[in-house]
């Protein structure tokens, strides 16, 4: 390989398309003629303006985002996110969750902090390895919205369908399948992503959030920052924001618009996840324990028979220069995250390894 890149399977911060990386490369020195770098440019720098404004546009565009919704740069990641949903659309002060893994638990313990959450539906009961039917949920009259998680990235779920809000506004954590496949923004109220799963540099979240769902009329103690209207108001430019970020997301926004657009991704996506599916289906040492029909394409985790057993194959994926294939701490196994941005080849690579090494040691 030209820069003798590994094969990095982490979750997050994750890989990032490599002729970004080289363009940011080029430009780091000086920024076009600018004679700096963006990483020193003052965030109200007319060229610095013109990134914000090109990274807006192209994602507008990837997306097709309709007029009536905004588009924010925030700081804080995504665990920021789950308090600023809950703060700012939690009128009635109940709202409704799904309870599909780390994230969606994460997400309504901060929500408890701000009115009653009513857990509609979840899946602890099989340890998260599955999406429950939301065809019918019971959803109360004075709910302001339902919250889902749509890709767990620890439990390795997706949603393919969405659930039905009867009405109800639908927010969405799309952190770990982010631009991985196309979405249709107009069935959502908000949609917000943690941009270094699928995207860019750490620190930031992006929010899509429906326009009449603004509110100036938030509790007095909440911090200015958690405002969405705020960062709306001010074009994500309140205070100086997380440039870099938003200065490499742009590019990968360019991308992907120059690749295919979001279905060329989602079918490299699927194209990517089947090798290694298949490949697990068929194995005698390793398991894949969600559901098929509820199967992530972005993170794939999987099991052998024994803890032991577990790390030994870790060590040897790593030895052999396939990194962070380690499962999370609190499920264990293995997990391998395969955004947007890891070559098909490296998911044949680890395959072919995973195969010589079951039959080396079976
Ligand atoms: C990583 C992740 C988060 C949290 O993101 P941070 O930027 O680390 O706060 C939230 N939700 C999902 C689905 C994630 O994958």
């Amino acid at each position: 390989m030209k820069y003798d890149r590994s094969f990095n399977f982490s979750a997050g911060p994750a890989m990032m398309p490599e002729p970004v990386l080289e363009e940011i490369a080029a430009e780091m020195l000086n920024y076009r003629g600018s004679g700096m770098c963006v990483m020193e440019m003052s965030h109200r720098d007319k060229a610095f303006e013109e990134i914000r404004d090109q990274a807006e546009a192209d994602l507008r565009e990837l997306m097709g985002i309709p007029d009536n919704y905004k588009v924010l740069f925030v700081q804080g990641g995504g665990t920021l996110q789950f308090a600023m949903v809950a703060a700012n659309l939690m009128k009635n002060g109940v709202a409704c969750y799904v309870e599909t893994g780390s994230w969606s638990k994460k997400a309504i313990s901060e929500a408890k902090k701000y009115g009653q959450v009513k857990v509609v539906a979840s899946s602890a009961d099989k340890n998260f390895s599955y999406i429950p039917d939301c065809s019918d949920l019971d959803i109360p009259d004075d709910a302001d919205y339902v919250y889902i998680c749509e890709n767990e990235t620890i439990n390795g779920t997706t949603f393919f369908e969405l659930p039905n809000t009867k009405g109800k506004i639908l927010v969405s954590d799309q952190s770990s399948m982010f631009l991985s496949r196309p979405c249709d923004v107009s069935k959502y109220g908000l949609i917000w992503a943690g941009v270094q799963k699928n995207v860019g540099p750490a620190g930031m979240a992006v929010v899509i959030v429906r326009e009449d769902l603004l509110r100036d009329d938030l509790d007095p103690k909440t911090p200015t920052y958690l405002s969405y209207k705020i960062h709306a108001d001010n074009d994500s430019m309140y205070n100086t924001p997380n440039c870099w970020s938003i200065y490499c997301c742009g590019k990968v926004f360019r991308y992907l618009m120059d690749n295919g657009g979001l279905e060329g991704v989602a079918k490299r996506n699927e194209e990517k996840a089947a090798i290694l599916y298949d490949y697990l289906d068929e194995s005698k040492l390793f398991t894949a324990p969600v559901e098929k029909k509820d199967r992530s394409l972005m993170n794939v985790p999987f099991v052998t028979p024994t803890k032991e057993q577990d790390a030994a194959v870790v060590a040897a994926t790593k030895a052999a220069g396939f990194d962070n294939l380690k499962g999370h701490k609190t499920v264990g196994g293995l997990r391998a995250s395969i955004y947007n941005a890891m070559p098909k080849e490296g998911v044949q690579a680890l395959v072919d390894f995973l195969r010589k090494y079951e039959a080396e040691n079976a």
